[in-house]
């Protein structure tokens, strides 16, 4: 793997991966923290208290899952987290900084460097190909063109769709966009990745290459938020969130169990 990283970054330790990875008690705490998050929509005339006191800490290199209903704020959440929406009220920092005052071009360069998102609305580039979709990010974050292209080279492989580098994101399907999307999330290698339902469009084989690939990004040393519907994906992660009616309802720690031999997928133990 290719390693663009930001001048300052330090560099990632490669942790193994024999199942679930638990937070590094000794990696540096605190990535990301939230104080009392408030987000209320305003439409015509009606409030929608969208994200209602969310006081959230994610350490760095730490893979969370956001489970809940539908409506419960997952998307909202990670959008203001994203910067892409404004919070109302409460406190975010990112790395130490305080980002909820920030304006939209100063969060723009912090997603530069540091985060990457995966949103179903959050459009690939149309009039450029596959290829220059998933370079452009790494080469905004300083890479070479080489490094570039030797990153996006990996990642499109990775995810089955190095045969569509020349095309049109317009002339894929819906989970190919999916899956560009992703590797142009992953592009600058960020700290943080913000993935609402990566593998909502997807059937299973892609399915299992986008975990494949998530798992690698957690194991060297990115932090990820990903909001799913699906256990067997959420048994992935290292912590668990569910929100419910705009605030966090449960926040539990997977513990790994050791596999059985010859037992299919991750058997994990729910502690609080
Ligand atoms: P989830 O992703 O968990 O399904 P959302 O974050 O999309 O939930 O929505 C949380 C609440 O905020 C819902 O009541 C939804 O209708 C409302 N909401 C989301 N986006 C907007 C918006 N842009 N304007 C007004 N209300 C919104
Ligand atoms: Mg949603």
């Amino acid at each position: 793997m290719s390693r663009l990283r930001p001048a300052g970054r330090p560099p990632r330790t490669p942790r193994s991966w024999g199942g679930l990875t638990p937070p590094d008690p000794t990696g540096p705490a605190g990535l990301l923290r939230t104080s009392r998050l408030v987000k209320v929509y305003r439409a015509d005339g009606v409030e929608v208290e969208a994200i209602r006191g969310v006081d959230l800490e994610i350490a760095a290199g730490e893979f969370v899952a956001v489970m809940g209903p539908s409506g419960s704020g997952k998307s909202t959440l990670l959008h203001v987290l994203g910067g892409l929406e404004p919070a109302t009220a409460g406190e975010i920092w990112l790395q130490g900084e305080r980002v909820d005052r920030l304006s939209t071009a100063a969060w723009a360069i912090l997603r530069r460097r540091h985060v990457g998102i995966v949103f179903q609305f959050f459009n690939l580039l149309s009039n450029m190909t596959v290829a220059d979709n998933v370079e452009l990010p790494a080469l905004l974050a300083g890479a070479t063109p080489r490094q570039a292209r030797k990153r996006r080279e990996e990642l499109l492989a990775e995810l089955g769709i190095a045969d569509k580098a020349a095309a049109a994101p317009a002339r894929l399907s819906g989970g190919e966009q999916q899956r560009v999307a992703l590797a142009r999330a992953l592009a600058n290698e960020p700290s943080l990745l913000l993935a609402d339902e990566p593998t909502g469009n997807l059937d299973s084989s892609n399915t299992r290459d986008v975990l494949r690939l998530l798992r690698r990004a957690h194991a060297g040393g990115q932090a990820i938020l990903m909001v799913t519907h699906d256990a067997r994906v959420a048994s992935l992660a290292d912590r668990v969130i569910n929100l419910f009616d705009g605030m966090v309802a449960d926040d539990v720690k997977m513990v790994p169990i050791p596999r059985r031999l010859g037992g299919v997928g991750d058997v994990v133990e729910l502690r609080g």
